[in-house]
């Protein structure tokens, strides 16, 4: 091993620079800085190469993070980048927005008692520095296919699909409903965590590879899936969760109550320089109001630091379990509450209260539970614990469910889970229809982008065995 390597009991852990809460809660720009060179290298040098690393086991896509860390350390960051980039379509946006705390670095051995190697930063920095230095060119397959392969869906699935396809020099058409693609990454998750330009990027390169990109079109409006199977020789659902799961309680219909995902896409939209007007421009601004999320996950984490950003005057997070029982990443509950967000853990709501609009959430107190099978506490509400918490806009962050896509997509034929989920059988990634795959949050239900990256590119494996298949049989007739 390199002498430069197994430095972490003299270097302590560094993360970027963290701007101060009371500047950043001002604006939508990024909250970390990067790292500049030397702390790169120093950072990267404090892993000790592990035979069996831990970290990669724990990556979703087994990222070969100990050989990039150590290219790192000896300054060879284009090698590094090209060891990162094989296994990761969207390396930067991972070091940005993975819990790493749950996943690689929660996972790191010297994590106990030295912290983590700061996997998540070296990974950004590396892939920022070779889009700066013009390292990511436009793909060029060695061959080009005549076959087709439609993807439903420009989410970080359906990316990552579209460009390992593209790679292999099939003609690949992405199909999507909304202007912009990205998904989540460009209308789900805030500008302060993944700024939009960051994955602008990432949309041009694939387009200057030969990926065809067809915005405004909706699978189910503009076209049936037997229309679209029709065009093309593969098709890939990759079309993400978007149904908010509800929550039956008295008053739940009154005004200024809003779905957390209505909420962020409008103030994404407003980042992006859209005109947000009307009704939308009053209801998704939060400035002047006392602002109270209900759930604990991610999606709240967003909408309470949105709210925040929007000049809220109060940011209450109202939670059922405590701190150490949230689904949300603890990094970004620290992030939360420096910028001035008050988390109601063991709470849940039981009315909204208000005549038209509403005024206050009632919130009893929970307590947990006897273990579930699955282990986890379940809450329970403590009788007469009831208390009022001043409310001008709720938002609704209680998770996601998918959309009934064979009605939808008019397939009833196409099979899916008790859940919604489609069905795939896991070994090839392919539904019950003959050349249809599906992969990303539409078949594990709501999850994290890695593990749509990994089932994008799980997919466009299939994709092309199934079609080499085809080609093949031609030959064969
Ligand atoms: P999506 O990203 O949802 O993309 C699906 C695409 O399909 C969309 O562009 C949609 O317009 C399109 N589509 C849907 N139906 C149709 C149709 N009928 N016709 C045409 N197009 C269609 N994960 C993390 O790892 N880190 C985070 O910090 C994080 N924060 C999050 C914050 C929020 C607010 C949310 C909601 C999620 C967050 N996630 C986070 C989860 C992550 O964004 C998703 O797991 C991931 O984006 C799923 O990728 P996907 O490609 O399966 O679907
Ligand atoms: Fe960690 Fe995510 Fe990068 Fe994997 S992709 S190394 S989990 S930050
Ligand atoms: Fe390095 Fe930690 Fe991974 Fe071991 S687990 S290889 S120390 S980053």
């Amino acid at each position: 091993m390199t002498e430069k390597m197994l430095q972490f009991v003299d270097i302590e852990q560094t993360m970027p620079e963290k701007r101060a809460a009371n500047i950043r809660r001002q604006d939508f720009q990024e909250i970390y800085a990067q790292f500049d060179v030397r702390n790169a290298e120093t950072q990267a040098s404090r892993c000790s190469q592990c035979g069996v690393p831990y970290c990669q086991i724990h990556c979703p896509l087994g990222n070969n993070i100990p050989d990039w860390l150590r290219l790192t350390a000896e300054g060879r960051l284009e090698e590094a980048y090209e060891i990162s980039s094989a296994t990761n379509n969207m390396p930067e946006i991972c070091g940005r927005i993975c819990p790493q705390d749950r996943l690689c670095e929660g996972n790191c051995v010297i994590e106990k008692d030295f912290s983590s190697v700061t996997i998540g930063s070296v990974e950004k920095y590396i892939t920022d520095t070779a889009w700066d230095n013009g390292w990511i060119k436009p793909i060029k397959p060695v061959k080009e296919s005549e076959q087709t392969v439609g993807i439903i869906g420009s989410g970080p699935a359906g990316l990552a699909a579209a460009e390992e396809l593209r790679k292999e020099g099939f003609q690949v058409h992405v199909y999507d409903r909304y202007d912009r693609a990205g998904g989540l990454l460009v209308y789900g998750i805030p500008s302060f965590k993944l700024e939009k330009d960051v994955v602008g990027r990432r949309i041009e390169h694939l387009i200057s590879s030969g990926v065809i990109f067809h915005m405004n079109f909706e699978v189910g409006r503009d076209a049936s899936l037997q229309e679209l199977r029709e065009c093309h020789d593969a098709l890939l659902i990759a079309t993400g969760v978007y149904k908010s799961r509800d929550l039956k309680a008295p008053g739940v219909g009154l005004d200024n109550i809003e779905e957390a995902l209505d909420y962020l896409t409008a103030s994404n939209r407003q980042d992006f320089g859209d005109k947000v007007t009307g009704e939308d421009a009053k209801k998704f601004d939060a400035s002047g109001k006392h602002v109270v999320v209900i759930g604990g996950g991610d999606t709240a984490m967003d909408c309470v630091r949105t709210a925040v950003r929007q000049g809220a005057k109060s940011v209450k997070c109202l939670y059922r379990r405590d701190r150490n029982n949230m689904p949300g990443s603890a990094r970004e509950v620290k992030n939360a509450e420096e910028e001035g967000v008050e988390f109601v853990w063991l709470s849940g709501p039981e009315a909204f209260l208000g005549d038209k609009s509403i005024d206050a959430v009632r919130a009893y107190r929970m307590k947990l539970g006897a273990p579930d099978i699955t282990g986890r506490q379940a809450p329970e509400p403590v009788p007469d614990s009831s208390f009022d918490l001043p409310c001008d806009l709720a938002i609704m962050a209680l998770g996601f469910e998918p959309e009934d896509l064979p009605t939808l997509f008019d397939a009833p034929e196409l099979r899916i889970t008790r859940w919604g989920t489609v069905t795939v059988d896991h070994s090839t990634m392919m539904t019950n229809l003959p050349g249809v795959f599906a992969a990303g949050d539409i078949v594990r239900g709501a999850s994290l982008v890695v593990w749509a990256i990994r089932d994008g590119r799980d997919a466009a494996v299939a994709i092309a065995r199934y079609l080499s298949a085809d080609i093949n049989k031609e030959k064969a007739a």
